[in-house]
């Protein structure tokens, strides 16, 4: 069997275990039941592996994932950023389309103006032919041959100087009526240019529309590339998945079928690495919950482990082989009746509280297997703690405790050379190195 690394929550327990290894010592037989080990048909280091790799590629995929997400969030944003500018652009067309109605409506309206200034001043020369005829028929005829001979409106409107000085009254009122047609006209000239103006801006809003429409559907093709890439991240990771599961299935009946098999490091790590898979969906959960807002009980075993014994955190040993056995679980030293600590929420299943010898001792009294006065809280999801060399108890089995609460106090009962606290988490009935699942505070 191939010999795995050390992971490295197992290489900083080694560190916290070397700073205060060797004060105490306590070894026991080991209260649970121990099988004989399947140990012909698989090959744990193959599976722990192969877990190890596809966890690997899992938080690589993740990551992409993320990434890819964020991309998409981003190219979201622009769109709805194209979209306001579209908004403010198609906002402006609508202000100049009602000005533009406005003009045109301005506009005939002065045509019409105009139209009927012209038509005044025919009229106004039509009266004045027939006044000129009637000086003809007086007798009057080098004055009226000038007018009659004109060929058209304007020609009339030049010989109009001519008549000027004799016709002072009625030239008057010609001027009048040109004036007023002038002034007509310059103003439709002003209305004019201002619709070519409108006529410009209009254009450019429209292209501006234009350039905005397309960056918007650049977007919308860069977001569904995108989208098409996270799904097939996501089939990936799924397929990661059901490979991770199933080896997860295989491993823990590989671990229940050698359950007690405890002098089997790489059987530590293979199990921590299930139990760090179960912890990861737990918290997931919890967090679910907590997120969707709902308010969970202290009662609620969380899965975050605390130190059993608040103020106190000299480990004399930790797990490992030791003295030609294993070491199942973590020593931490302290006075007698130091308060020990429920380390999460669960239910006492198991306590004994029979060993009367709570002293230092070389050879074990054999009380409790060796753990002397012992309480085992069960977390759920085959997840226990277990407290040994207690010089007293304050829970009995089937009671129900918090995270925190006090469990009993610190004792040398069982194979206990000194005071301290022998501190396990299992999973699955493995055992887990406590070190790397229990936090300080
Ligand atoms: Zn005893
Ligand atoms: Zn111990």
């Amino acid at each position: 069997m191939v010999k795995m690394k050390l992971c490295k929550r197992a290489a900083a327990f080694a560190a916290a275990a070397a700073l205060g290894f060797g004060l105490f010592s306590d070894s026991f037989t080991q209260p649970v039941i121990v099988t004989e080990a399947e140990s012909e048909s698989f090959d744990i280091t193959s599976y722990a592996e192969r877990l190890k790799e596809i966890s690997e590629e899992q938080e690589r995929l993740d990551s992409e994932i993320e990434a890819a997400e964020d991309d998409i969030k981003k190219e979201t944003e622009k769109q709805k950023a194209i979209l306001k500018k579209i908004e403010s652009v198609n906002e402006k067309i609508e202000v100049l389309n009602s000005y533009m109605t406005q003009l045109e409506i301005e506009i005939s309206a002065n045509k019409r103006l105009i139209a009927d200034k012209k038509q005044e001043i025919d009229k106004g020369i039509e009266d004045f032919k027939k006044r000129l005829r009637a000086m003809y028929l007086a007798g009057d005829e080098s004055y009226t041959s000038v007018i009659l001979n004109s060929s058209d409106f304007y020609d009339i409107l030049m010989r109009m100087e001519l008549v000027k000085r004799v016709a002072d009254h009625d030239n008057k009122m010609i001027d009048d009526l040109i004036a007023a047609k002038e002034e007509y006209e310059a103003a439709q000239e002003k209305l004019e240019e201002q619709q070519a103006e409108y006529d410009k801006q209009y254009e450019e809003l429209n292209n501006q529309k234009k350039e905005l429409d397309e960056l918007y559907d650049s977007s919308k093709e860069a977001k569904k590339q995108l989208q098409a890439q996270k799904k097939k991240l996501e089939e990936q990771n799924q397929a990661y998945l059901e490979e991770r599961q199933q080896f997860e299935a295989d491993l823990s009946g590989i671990l229940k079928s050698s359950y007690g098999d405890s002098s089997d490091e790489i059987m530590r790590e293979a199990a921590e690495l299930s139990a760090n898979s179960a912890l990861e969906s737990l918290h997931e959960y919890y967090e679910n919950l907590i997120e969707e807002g709902e308010e969970l009980s202290e009662e609620e075993c969380q899965y975050n482990f605390a130190w059993p014994v608040p103020g106190h955190y000299y480990v004399s040993s930790g797990v490992g082989e030791r003295w030609g056995s294993y070491h199942t679980g973590m020593d931490i030293t302290g006075a007698k009746g130091t308060e020990i600590r429920a380390s999460e929420s669960g239910t006492v299943i198991r306590v004994n509280t029979s060993c009367e010898h709570d002293y230092g001792k070389e050879e074990s009294c054999g009380c409790g297997g060796g753990y002397g006065n012992y309480i085992i809280i069960d977390h759920g999801n085959e997840f226990i703690t277990l407290y040994g060399h207690l010089t007293s108890v304050d829970v009995e089995a089937g009671d129900t405790v918090k995270k925190g609460d006090l469990i009993g106090r610190m004792g040398s009962t069982g194979f206990s050379t000194g005071d301290h606290l022998h501190f396990e988490i299992r999973y699955q009935g493995y055992y887990l190195n406590p070190a790397a699942y229990v936090s300080i505070g």
